[in-house]
């Protein structure tokens, strides 16, 4: 399966803990920048995609004239009629009806939603442009324009938050019907203004920890599957663009600072807006290049992410070859014999206990 990303780099200002490549105060640019998206997208004149992800920076800023002159382009030069699932990313300060109108008529079937909390005070000190009324609004707009798959991102660990004002976060959205949630523990970046201004009311580690699994035991009792370490869906609303993703599929970005993966070559546009705008074209590439076992390595990192469905290292195997798996499967044994990993035959999972450790475990998946 191949999946098509396109990134949009702008915000209305930056959120205090973002590390994304993302631009404020540019949206004048935006126009000049959907043109060179479309510029970029004649480089893959014909492939197909089955799924397509517009994320950001903040894409509802497109508004629905330039998101529809977008679509319109990027369909002239690429195969997106048959997708299997189209997402947008939005935030609630830039998303109103007609916008998800228009989101909805050029054939986007998912939509998901920076709310990160419910609380206005931690919104506002995380640096939201937008009210929680504003989030829920957001929510029960797209559903009223029949788009029926809704996520919402959440922050674990926000200065201030407490048990209570999660939970009520959580019981809110899922009691509007939200179909997946997206859930990641605060971490404070270096180049963020947390990072430079620590808040004092930061809940400390042991918070997230306790808080993570109640957030998890709640969305479970809505019948949401914790099916990858930050993910919750209900039963067929996973998000299958991103789960190609941690499956080690193909994809191929567009945009300043986009990611692709092709053929087993994967590369990066450079993160410059203006150099992008230039020539798209020529914007400088970063090219990733690693060995085999390195490759084969990265991507039982990420298929272990996948809490459900976990690694089968058999298909690995087909993908790369046995001799490459040797030294990874030691690796995973190791893992296995300490309780980290569980092992079913030939498929390795994470553990329960080791979700919220997963990156430790994950350093050793790869050395
Ligand atoms: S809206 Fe998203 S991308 Fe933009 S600054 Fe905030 S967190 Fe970063």
């Amino acid at each position: 399966m191949r999946g098509l990303y396109i990134h949009i780099p702008f915000c209305i200002s930056k959120c205090r803990y973002c590390d994304f490549y993302s631009l404020a105060g540019k949206t004048d640019l935006i126009e000049g920048y959907v043109s060179a998206v479309v510029r970029e997208a004649e480089k893959y004149g014909g492939t197909s995609f089955k799924t397509m992800y517009v994320g950001g920076g903040t894409p509802s800023l497109l508004g629905p004239r330039r998101l529809a002159d977008l679509v319109d382009g990027l369909r002239s030069h690429l195969q997106i009629d048959c997708l299997l699932e189209a997402t947008i990313e939005a935030n609630p300060e830039s998303t109103d009806e007609d916008f998800l109108r228009m989101v909805r008529d050029i054939g986007f079937n998912r939509i998901s939603i920076g709310v990160q909390s419910l609380d206005d005070d931690e919104l506002k000190k995380a640096g939201r442009v937008h009210s929680s009324t504003q989030a829920l609004k957001a929510i029960e707009l797209a559903f009223n324009c029949g788009i029926d798959n809704v996520s919402a991102d959440i922050i674990i660990g926000l200065p201030g938050q407490t048990v209570e004002s999660l939970d009520n976060t959580l019981r809110k959205l899922v009691g509007i019907g939200l179909t997946h949630a997206s859930v990641y523990c605060l971490s404070i970046e270096e180049g963020t203004a947390f990072a430079a201004c620590p808040p004092a009311d930061l809940p400390d580690d042991e918070f997230q920890a306790s808080v993570y699994e109640r957030v998890a035991g709640i969305l479970k009792e809505y019948g949401f599957i914790h099916y990858e370490i930050s993910n919750f869906a209900l039963q067929g609303k996973e998000c299958l663009h991103n789960l190609n993703y941690w499956r080690g599929g193909e994809y191929i970005g567009l945009g300043s600072s986009a990611a692709s993966h092709v053929g087993g070559r994967r590369w990066k546009n450079e993160a410059n807006l203006h150099a992008y705008m230039d020539d798209p074209l020529a914007a400088g590439i970063e090219e990733d290049i690693v060995d085999a076992e390195t490759k084969m390595a990265e991507e039982a990192m990420l298929r272990l992410r996948l809490l459900e469905e976990g690694l089968d290292t058999g298909q690995l195997t087909m993908r790369y070859g046995l001799n490459e798996f040797k030294d990874l499967e030691k690796r995973l044994n190791i893992l296995a014999g300490q309780k980290k990993l569980v092992k079913n035959g030939k498929r390795y999972k994470l553990a329960p206990g080791s979700i919220l450790t997963s990156n430790h475990v994950f350093v050793d998946v790869i050395k």
